[in-house]
């Protein structure tokens, strides 16, 4: 196991876990699957070994012996196993920055070729067609077809104040296209003058952060950050989350406002841009592990919901910092579609115990993981994105 990608604080950081097991005892993996492996203490420990195995030739006289293949395979089959959803890191009371440790741990990986083939699609499919489903770019807007007016211009301007960034998930995955297909409608009531970016919209890159693959970004932020400077906007609205993390910590966006979609809404009722109606709904609040874990954004979201009348929003036993994750991040979905399940399935009876008729999120990848599970398993409960309940308390027709 080559140190070279860990920082010096990572490094020491590896030695300042107490074991306490805090980590262990909220991580979505390990209860869904049942398996200490998958917790973070269980790898940090093993990590220390796999540095001590390759401490130089006193360390090998002395019977540290390094990992062999097949140990790094299993090894790695339980780091990808994983939602990257920061919970562990919450917990840590040594303060240990675990998120930041797991996707450098998963570059190491894959500088090593020990990492499950399947992370290679991800790269194969944004290089051949800038998505992450590999589907044809061009047809990233298509969904604007679904609008209550289709408009002329497929809402693509040469220049507008704002972009809107929509990400591939709710511009290909038909159950997520309704944050697009609400939140711009949303937008357009609010007389916001904003723009797609069509088929210019790359993969804003995150997926291969997660999968170890940061070196591969370079170029897709490059393309994102030079076809969002050519619409001359002042910023750029995004309603996935990890797009919106991925551009506020990795883009050099110097000079563009970036906001999610919860911050600008919740501008725009506090402009009395929106003007809410009444909606009698019992609703709770799912906080994307990218917007509050990883952006503190706890707040926006639920002032955008309180300011709806009519609208009560009940919290889950989880929620806020320790909200417990959907079960859709880290490309889990594609490496154990079991567990990913598993994980849905503790958040949804989670949701369903509060008595709602409907939760909430503001995530287009929540969207889909969690309306995916209700809808296989006959689930009687609304998974709705905050566009669509903002959309819904609109003067706008519902489709
Ligand atoms: S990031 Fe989430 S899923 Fe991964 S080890 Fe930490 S708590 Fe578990
Ligand atoms: S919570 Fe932190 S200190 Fe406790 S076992 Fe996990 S990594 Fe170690």
């Amino acid at each position: 196991m080559a140190n070279t990608l860990y920082t010096r604080k990572q490094l020491l950081e590896l030695d300042a876990c107490t074991g306490c097991q805090a980590c262990a005892d909220i991580c979505p993996a390990v209860e869904a699957a049942q398996d200490g492996q998958l917790s973070g203490v269980h790898r940090l420990a093993w990590m220390r070994q796999a540095f001590k195995g390759r401490g130089g030739v006193l360390r090998r006289l002395f019977g540290q012996k390094p990992p062999s293949d097949e140990d790094w395979k299993r090894f790695s089959e339980t780091v990808y196993r994983c939602t990257l959803c920061g919970n562990c890191q919450e917990v840590c009371p040594a303060g240990i920055q675990l998120k930041e440790m797991w996707l450098t741990l998963r570059q190491e990986l894959v500088q090593n070729q020990h990492y499950p083939e399947k992370i290679n699609l991800i790269r194969d499919n944004l290089e051949e067609s800038h998505n992450v489903f590999n589907e044809d770019n061009s047809e990233r807007a298509d969904w604007v077809e679904d609008l209550d007016e289709e408009p002329e211009d497929g809402l693509i301007k040469d220049q507008a104040q704002w972009v809107y960034f929509t990400g591939c998930v709710a511009a290909f995955f038909p159950l997520a296209q309704q944050v697009p297909v609400n939140l711009a409608q949303v937008l357009q009531a609010g007389q916001v003058d904003f723009t797609l970016l069509g088929e210019e919209e790359w993969c804003c890159g995150f997926p291969l952060l997660g999968a170890g693959l940061k070196d591969a970004t370079t170029g897709i932020i490059a393309h994102n950050l030079a076809a969002v400077r050519e619409k001359k906007a002042k910023g750029v609205i995004f309603a996935c989350p990890s797009c919106y993390m991925m551009w506020r910590e990795h883009y050099h966006a110097e000079g563009l406002e970036l906001y999610h979609s919860t911050q600008f809404l919740e501008r725009l009722i506090r402009a009395g841009k929106l003007p809410l109606k009444r909606l009698n709904l019992k609703v709770t609040y799912h906080d994307p592990c990218d917007l509050g874990r990883g952006s503190r954004e706890f707040d926006a979201p639920r002032a955008v919901i309180k300011a709806i009348p009519g609208v009560e929003l009940v919290e889950m036993e989880r929620n806020r910092e320790q909200c417990l994750c959907c079960g859709g991040g880290g490309n889990l979905e594609m490496i154990d579609q079991e567990l990913n399940k598993g994980i849905a399935k503790q958040k949804i009876d989670m949701a369903l115990a509060t008595g709602a008729e409907a939760i909430i999120t503001s995530c287009q990848q929540c969207v889909r993981t969690m309306a995916t599970y209700c809808r296989r398993n006959e689930v009687p409960l609304k998974v709705m994105d905050i566009s669509q309940l903002v959309r819904k308390a609109l003067d706008v027709e519902e489709d």
